[in-house]
């Protein structure tokens, strides 16, 4: 037996050489989604997978934005009250499950209710307190029943002129679903999706311990965190009134709506956070409870197995509901947990 140098072995020293060096790439920030977007990956992070995940999440936003010209939402509201338009199935999952949670609360939560948000404008430059009559005028227009979903022809219709959908209450949620079929397809085994607040930990640490995230401080812009939870793949999605927001007359305006009234919602809840398997249910049910209250959201939470809350009030009292009892640590003092009811 003789050794000669193989042609071959430069080039696999090389290549094992690039690949020794090719340091993962532990985490990901873009503006998406009219946010900010971050995925870390950990150690199975890279270019590649990154650009995937990202590039879904801006075709996403290209199919289901409100505000931006060319959407596929846009074309449906520009065809209000004219004609049915043919969406993307992304768009027709995500207005399908819009639909579930506006008969589930009655239309507290309403995907039609994108006049009132355009009126309103809250998280743009040019958001403003409109006048009562422009209120009054905006609310008629305001009916998820009049939003036709036909799944089979792939349309959207909404039947009367003036109409329009706004998914903006439940798009991200979808968007952290999405991001967790890719990481999946991937065999990656652990991941931390934060969508603008929207968070997805995706299975657990290295070892199997639970992730400790921290739910968000809901009445101080600046998010320090008020608690901490632990969890194993689970996604938290938090609705409150420090999200989006217009200071104007001596009064904050958050963007959470009242169906009914056409201002924002007031009923002494300041944030609602859903802790659920699949995002799009904890993104549809945060904006839902929110816009329920307390009373009726607890109740909601309750019925639905796999679904757990957190609720905080103005006078900063933190309830929880049956599944997360002795889950929930709180870490600010000015927070009160009541587990007495
Ligand atoms: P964020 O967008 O900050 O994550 P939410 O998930 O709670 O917060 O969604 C709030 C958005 O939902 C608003 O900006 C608006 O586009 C839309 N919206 C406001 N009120 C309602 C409502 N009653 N029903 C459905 N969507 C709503
Ligand atoms: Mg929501």
């Amino acid at each position: 037996m003789h050794f000669h140098t193989s042609p071959l072995l430069p080039i696999l020293f090389f290549t094992l050489y690039l690949t020794s060096c090719a340091q993962p790439l532990p985490v990901q920030t873009e503006f998406v989604l009219g946010t900010v977007c971050t995925v870390n990956l950990y150690d199975r992070g890279s270019a590649k997978i990154y650009r995937e995940i990202f590039t879904r999440l801006r075709e996403i936003e290209d199919r289901m934005s409100a505000n931006k010209e060319g959407t596929e939402v846009d074309e449906v509201n520009r065809n209000a009250g004219l004609a049915p338009v043919s969406v993307h199935p992304d768009v027709l999952a995500v207005t399908g499950a819009a639909l579930y949670y506006a008969e589930l609360s009655r239309g507290a939560f309403d995907p039609t209710i994108g006049s009132l948000v355009k009126l309103w404008n809250i998280g743009s430059d040019d958001a403003r307190v409109p006048s009562a009559l422009e209120i009054q005028s905006a609310l008629p227009l305001v009916g998820y029943r009049d939003l036709v979903i036909d799944e089979k022809a792939g349309t959207l219709f909404l039947k009367r002129p003036g109409m329009r959908l706004d998914l903006g209450a439940i798009a991200k949620g979808y968007a952290a679903d999405e991001v967790a079929r890719i990481i999946k397809s991937h065999r990656i085994p652990r991941a931390m999706v934060d969508l603008g607040g929207n968070i997805l930990a995706y299975g657990s640490k290295s070892g199997g311990a639970p992730w400790r995230i921290g739910v968000q401080d809901p009445v101080s812009e600046r998010g320090n965190h008020i608690g901490i939870l632990e969890t194993i793949n689970k996604t938290l999605v938090t609705s409150g009134v420090y999200e989006r927001y217009l200071e104007a007359d001596g009064k904050h305006w958050h963007h959470i709506l009242n169906t009914k009234t056409g201002y924002p919602v007031e009923n002494g809840l300041v944030s609602v956070t859903i802790v659920a398997d699949h995002s799009i249910d904890a993104d549809g049910l945060s904006t839902t409870v929110f816009a329920l209250g307390y009373e009726a959201g607890r109740a909601l939470v309750e019925s639905i197995p796999g679904i757990d809350a957190i609720f905080i009030n103005s006078d900063l009292e933190i309830r929880v509901s049956e599944g997360l009892r002795g889950k929930f640590r709180v870490s600010d003092e000015r927070f009160r947990l009541i587990e007495t009811d």
